[in-house]
């Protein structure tokens, strides 16, 4: 793409009340852009990171066997009210309406009780089950606190599934499965180092619940590490029953500031106990079925990844998500940009052309800004050196690389 087209300009100044460190640098760059508080829009370099951190989980839940849905935003009283969560003492974050033939509407929060009632119509016998359902949809939640960007917003987008099964033990199988496709997802998007599988509370038939938080100043919660183990404990569950159950030793664990970008439940029977989802077992027997729901939230992971990875020039993308692979700078008008553009996009790497007819200056600094992983300069100057200056985001030093060497160079 030429930057020259591009819809979105880079800021100096953002938001004096905007107080968190990935929505002041997602806005400045041309990310995001804030509708009001808690409430954030997603424009062209935003949307391309975000797909990409989709597109990562997507896979892993494929893999998994999961089948993709996307479930209906505006959620049904009556299913809410067969589980008591219809109740604002039960789900304090609802935004809830008015419909003009009357009665009143949710927007979605989550969607334990809309599933349940629609697996109900599909389920009936052990040859249907285990299912693995999941959507990509937004959440709309009254969250009180709105000052983490998008780490924290009203109206967010979240990777939800929910698995179906025959058997606890079936259950616990799969709860595994997903434990380890979770894991292969954070370090896929580059956070896995940071990242702590964490004991929790909640969870029916389970003692804990599983969530996965990265170690973050801007989080808001706070755990505990065990780095030997690789594990932490979420400081709500923190009891000397919790470390004799994990075998934790006190002296070993270090308190820090978390983020959770993921979550993982066993949900028992809860849900369809309140729903009757029972299926026939091999002997024709009603049995009911055991459910999980699992989490992550697609743009609080993008807001970790700039709360992590940045320095006071901009932001540093991890390649797995970053909006282009390069940043191609020309300084002066020259053919040579162009023909390497071309041969960039020929061979299928992600280029953002800075043919922009502005200083320099301006475009190194847009080019740290933005974060893209590697930037390349061509000009007058590099061209009598050989070639095209070729420099990593996160290194201080650049080089020449020849124009024949330059796209084996960044395959
Ligand atoms: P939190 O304790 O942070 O409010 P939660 O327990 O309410 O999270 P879930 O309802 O289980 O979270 O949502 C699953 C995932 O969705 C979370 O792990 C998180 O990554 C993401 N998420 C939750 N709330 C928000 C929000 N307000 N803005 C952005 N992402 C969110
Ligand atoms: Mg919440």
């Amino acid at each position: 793409m030429k930057q020259s087209q591009l819809f979105t300009k880079t800021q100096k100044y953002v938001p004096k009340d905007e107080l968190s460190l990935n929505a002041q640098l997602l806005i400045r760059a041309g990310f995001i852009d804030k509708e009001m508080a808690g409430v954030y829009s997603f424009l062209p370099l935003g949307l391309k990171t975000l797909n990409k951190i989709i597109a990562i989980i997507r896979q892993e839940m494929n893999a998994l066997g999961g089948q993709e849905v996307f479930l209906t935003a505006l959620q049904n009283p009556e299913l809410w009210k067969k589980t008591n969560r219809w109740n604002d003492k039960e789900v304090d974050v609802w935004f809830k309406t008015k419909i003009k033939t009357g009665g009143e509407i949710g927007l979605s929060v989550t969607h334990e009780e809309p599933l349940t009632n629609l697996v109900k119509k599909h389920i009936h016998s052990y040859k249907d089950l285990p299912q693995y359902i999941y959507q990509f949809q937004n959440k709309f939640r009254n969250e009180k606190r709105a000052k983490s960007g998008i780490m924290r917003s009203r109206e967010f987008i979240m990777k939800d599934l929910y698995s179906f099964s025959r058997t606890q033990k079936e259950h616990e199988k799969f709860y595994e499965k997903i434990k380890e496709s979770y894991i292969k997802i954070f370090n896929h998007l580059g956070i896995g180092k940071q990242t702590y599988l964490t004991f929790a509370s909640g969870g029916s038939f389970s003692h804990y619940s599983h969530e996965f938080q990265t170690i973050c100043k801007a989080g808001e919660d706070t755990i505990y590490i065990d780095k030997k183990k690789n594990i932490a404990i979420n400081k709500e569950v923190y009891t000397d029953k919790v470390l004799t159950d994990l075998a934790i030793n006190k002296n070993n664990l270090e308190k820090v500031k978390a983020a959770e970008v993921g979550n993982i439940f066993s949900l028992g029977t809860k849900f369809s106990d309140a729903f009757n989802l029972i299926y026939q077992d091999k002997e024709g027997r009603d049995q009911k079925v055991i459910m999980g729901s699992y989490g992550i939230g697609p743009a609080r992971a993008m807001g970790i990844i700039v709360e992590l990875f940045s320095d006071e020039k901009g932001i540093i993308w991890p390649e797995s998500v970053a909006p282009f692979k390069v940043h191609l700078i020309s300084l002066e008008k020259n053919e040579e940009a162009e023909k390497i553009y071309q041969k960039l996009l020929q061979n299928n790497l992600e280029v953002l052309y800075d043919d922009r007819n502005i200083q320099a200056g301006n475009k190194f600094a847009d080019a740290d800004l933005i974060g893209i992983p590697y930037r390349l300069v061509i000009s007058k100057k590099s061209l009598a050196r050989g070639g095209v200056e070729i420099k990593k985001r996160t290194e201080k030093e650049s080089r020449i690389v020849s124009l024949e060497k330059i796209i084996a160079e960044l395959k």
